[in-house]
């Protein structure tokens, strides 16, 4: 659009607004100017740009004599800073582009074809400008080199093209551009390296090369340039193929159509969508496979509380079916009852409150009447739209539950009677006593047992002993009456609370009253039991009070079975009502066993050996070991007197371990310095018996370290023990046997054994007990007992030892019997280690009269 004439930087003002423009056509174009030559520059009026004069002189210096107005708009410099300016490009130019710019002004004067103006200029106030521009030149007469140009500010332009260079080049999309043919323009890195492609390879050739499913039609729907997105896959130059998707939009340039296409690779997408898939599945198969009911459970801001989630498990563990659940959330409160709802709500709110892991328990009865429950965990998170969302699981505890109740019935009852323990009767007594001394209402704590129940055990079998005890518990419980209870104790015995009587004389005579049908017997399994048995009561308030250090109802227990033992000690199916003088023998009893602690300490017990005669040769042939405690200022105390103390607190292990290493010591010295020994029967009670473990271990180590035989040491049991619990004893006795250890049955003939339990133990001795010898020559009755025990032992081929001989008499008649052996004062009394060393020294034996 040549313009004739006028100031250049005037006209720039009006041009057309596309970038399109266009410099005077003819070298002479512009030769005139500024002088009022023509010369066109239509710099457009729209966006900003400045025209000029060079000149060059023939020596090559630079210089513009003409800058349009417009160039303080762009560089910040006016038309007189610049013209004045000796070296323009030193003040203009960017460094990096000086030298290409001047070699491009030296090119065009030397050819005198138009310069291409194309350079960074740095403003005034130090911005870079990119301009553009052309300038045509010709040669003056004078030999110079003029040239008149105009340049645009095309700053803008260029870095939108930057930004969209290094988007094009750095998107993780891929970008090609169509033309209105439909065949590809360009296309940016991203998308020819996807596709394997070089940019040569894919200009001009049809989309479908690269997206061969992508058709004409499709192509044209994006037409009126809104975007269609498509997905299809894309083919790579070596065959293999991605799935894309594309987006495809008209564009509209300068009249002229073009294709958009914008696409991602979906393969990525598509394996995680596959993954999501595969991880959602295994998740339902979880879910469904959990033994429980796994949820989700949201609170709306309105309160409203519902299920979003249930898993099948719903319907197996809640008997719901999962969609009933999602549909009417109630279904699940329902399962509650009243108070487990409001608990339920309670926690549920302090969760939601404090955003803190909720835990629920459910129980309900299942359609076939099982009774199960579900313990649920869950964790709230809050959702933007305030929303709490619970996820978690309701797990079938039932088992767990089960157990637990069992564990816990356990801890407070007695598994064969299913009364209330010892510890469970302690704790109630202690609540009744404190209960009582409120009310003034009067109490009774008995403690009964059954009279020789051992016997029963002994001879029918525990079964029938369990039987027995079962029945009998429930007789005693049908005839409480009031706030009464009663739980089991130790064996054979209960304990008994009858509580809230009015009067001493009322609880005396509920006493007695219980007491009476304990003695009417039981039946059991078809069989009647005529059992006896014996009570031991205390009454409160009263006795069971004034002791400082316990507590009134461990004392209240402890003065029953006081009184208990007196019932015992005075025979069978008798009631003992607890009195003063019992609480000064147990206080006596507990004294006793302080000092015995302390006499053990200090090795104040030993053994005494009292020896054993055989009637056919008058030669020792054995001696007993009996326990001796020299208390210093007291003198010797009787076994019989302190043994039974020792019964209690397991004591008993420590003078067994004392008389027993005693008497292997004594054997290994009498050994060592040549004395005839003879084997030395120490006694153990029945509780060792029972934790035979420890009795066995103790007697392979006293033999082995002591270097003595098995043989060389005895055993003797009471019958009474032996027949507590026969099972462990026979088992014992076996085991010591196999040791190479003999046993003696002690005390034989008061311990009610029965022939078919005695031929069990393998035993080699029975040792008749002193009450029935004492009498021998003058009570028939007990001279009839000796001569049966005498003809049974012959036939078990057990040997026997008549205890307890003190006369002549007694020897005479023992040996017209066919007895073996006999121990006792008429021989010699229990004697200590260095007398009985003389007795061996000497090979004393029974006098020549007792022979005959
Ligand atoms: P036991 O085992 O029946 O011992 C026999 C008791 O009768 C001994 O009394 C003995 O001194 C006494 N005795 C012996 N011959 C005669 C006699 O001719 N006439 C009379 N009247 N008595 C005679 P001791 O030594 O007082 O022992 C009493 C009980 O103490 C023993 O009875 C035994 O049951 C127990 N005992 C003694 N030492 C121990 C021991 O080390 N361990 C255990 N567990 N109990 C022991
Ligand atoms: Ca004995
Ligand atoms: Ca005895």
């Amino acid at each position: 659009m040549p313009v004739d004439g006028g100031d250049p930087a005037q006209r720039g003002a009006a041009g057309g607004d596309t970038l399109a423009w266009v410099v005077g056509s003819s070298d002479e174009a512009g030769a005139q100017a500024p002088g009022g030559g023509t010369w066109a520059a239509p710099v457009d009026g729209g966006s900003s740009g400045f025209s000029f004069r060079r000149s060059r002189a023939p020596d090559g210096t630079l210089s513009y004599p003409f800058f349009s107005d417009s160039v303080t708009r762009v560089l910040g410099f006016s038309p007189s800073d610049m013209t004045e300016t000796e070296d323009v490009h030193a003040l203009l130019l960017h460094p990096a582009d000086r030298d290409r710019y001047l070699t491009e002004i030296d090119r065009s004067a030397a050819t005198l074809t138009p310069c291409i103006e194309d350079y960074r200029a740095i403003t005034r106030g130090g911005a870079v400008r990119w301009l553009k521009g052309i300038s045509l030149p010709h040669r003056t007469l004078g030999g110079d080199v003029v040239w008149d140009g105009a340049v645009r500010d095309m700053s803008e332009l260029h870095r939108t093209k930057l930004f969209l260079d290094v988007l094009m080049r750095t998107t993780g999309d891929f970008i090609f551009i169509l033309n209105d043919s439909d065949s590809i323009l360009t296309g940016n890195s991203f998308g020819l390296k996807m596709l394997g492609r070089t940019l040569d390879e894919v200009l001009g050739e049809p989309l479908s090369l690269l997206f061969p499913e992508i058709d004409d039609e499709m192509l044209s729907a994006g037409a009126d340039s809104t975007t269609r997105v498509i997905e299809t896959w894309g083919q790579r130059k070596d065959g293999t193929s991605c799935a894309v998707e594309l987006s495809i939009t008209a564009v509209q340039v300068e009249k002229r159509q073009y294709i958009a296409i914008a696409g991602r690779d979906l393969t990525i997408h598509k394996k995680n969508e596959a993954a999501l898939l595969v991880s959602e599945r295994r998740l339902q198969l979880v879910t469904d496979n959990v033994p429980g009911v796994v949820f989700q459970r949201v609170l709306r801001p309105d309160g409203s509380l519902a299920f979003v989630y249930v898993s099948r498990g719903a319907r197996e563990f809640l008997g719901i079916e999962p969609a009933e659940l999602l549909e009417d959330p109630n279904r699940y409160m329902r399962l509650m009852t009243s108070r487990e709802r409001r608990e339920f709500l309670e926690a549920l709110g302090r969760s939601a409150q404090n955003m803190t892991p909720f835990e629920e328990e459910i129980s309900f009865r299942a359609p076939g009447g099982v009774t199960h429950w579900l313990h649920g965990q869950s964790v709230p998170i809050l959702q933007e739209n305030g929303d709490i969302i619970w996820d978690g699981v309701l797990m079938d505890v039932t088992d767990r539950k089960v157990a637990e109740q069992r564990l816990s019935f356990l801890a407070f009852h007695d598994p064969l009677t299913h009364l209330p323990n010892y510890g469970a009767f302690q704790e109630r007594l202690a609540e009744a006593c404190a209960r009582g001394l409120h009310t003034g209402e009067h109490m009774a704590i008995i403690s009964i047992g059954i009279d020789r129940f051992s016997v029963i055990n002994a001879t029918l079998g525990l079964r029938v002993g369990d039987q027995v005890l079962i029945a009998t518990a429930q007789t005693l419980l049908v005839s409480l009456e009031r706030r009464s209870i009663m739980a089991r104790g130790q064996g054979d015995r209960f304990l008994l609370l009858l509580a809230g009587y009015k009067t001493p004389q009322e609880v005396i005579q509920a006493t007695e009253r219980i007491h009476t049908i304990a003695q009417k017997g039981v039946s059991s399994g078809g069989m009647d039991f005529q059992i006896s048995m014996s009570s031991g009561a205390v009454l409160f308030p009263g006795d069971g009070i004034d002791s400082s250090s316990a507590t009134p109802a461990e004392t209240l227990i402890l003065h029953a079975e006081a009184a208990f033992q007196r019932a015992k000690g005075r025979g069978s199916g008798i009631l003992q009502f607890y009195n003063k003088e019992m609480g000064e023998r147990a206080l006596k009893f507990l004294n006793l066993q302080t000092r015995l602690r302390k006499a053990i300490k200090n090795q104040e017990l030993l053994p005494y050996f009292q020896p054993q005669v055989h009637l056919k040769t008058g030669k020792i042939i054995g001696m007993e070991a009996l326990a001796r405690w020299k208390c210093p200022g007291v003198g010797f105390i009787p076994p019989n007197e302190f043994i039974p103390a020792a019964e209690e607190p397991g004591l008993i292990d420590s003078i067994f371990e004392i008389i027993l290493t005693g008497c292997a010591r004594q054997i290994r010295d009498w050994k060592d310095r040549g004395i005839p020994t003879v084997p030395i029967a120490v006694n153990v009670s029945g509780r060792q018996f029972r934790y035979a473990l420890h009795l066995l271990s103790l007697l392979k180590e006293t033999v082995a370290k002591f270097n003595i035989e098995p043989q060389d040491i005895q055993i003797e049991l009471t019958e009474s023990s032996a027949m507590q619990d026969p099972e462990t004893a026979i088992s014992v006795v076996k085991q010591l046997r196999e040791m190479g250890i003999r046993c003696a049955i002690d005390d034989f003939g008061t311990g009610y054994s029965s022939l078919s339990v005695l031929k069990k133990f393998p035993i080699d001795k029975l040792k008749i007990d002193r009450s029935f010898v004492m009498d021998i020559t003058t009570d028939h009755n007990d001279a009839a007992i000796v001569q049966a025990i005498m003809a049974m032992a012959r036939a078990l081929e057990m040997e026997v030892i008549a205890e307890g001989v003190e006369q002549a008499e007694h020897l005479a008649f023992l040996r017209n019997l066919g007895c073996d052996v006999i121990q006792g004062y008429y021989f010699s009394r229990p004697v200590p280690a260095e007398e009985m060393e003389r007795m061996l020294l000497e090979g004393r034996g029974l006098a020549a009269v007792d022979m005959v």
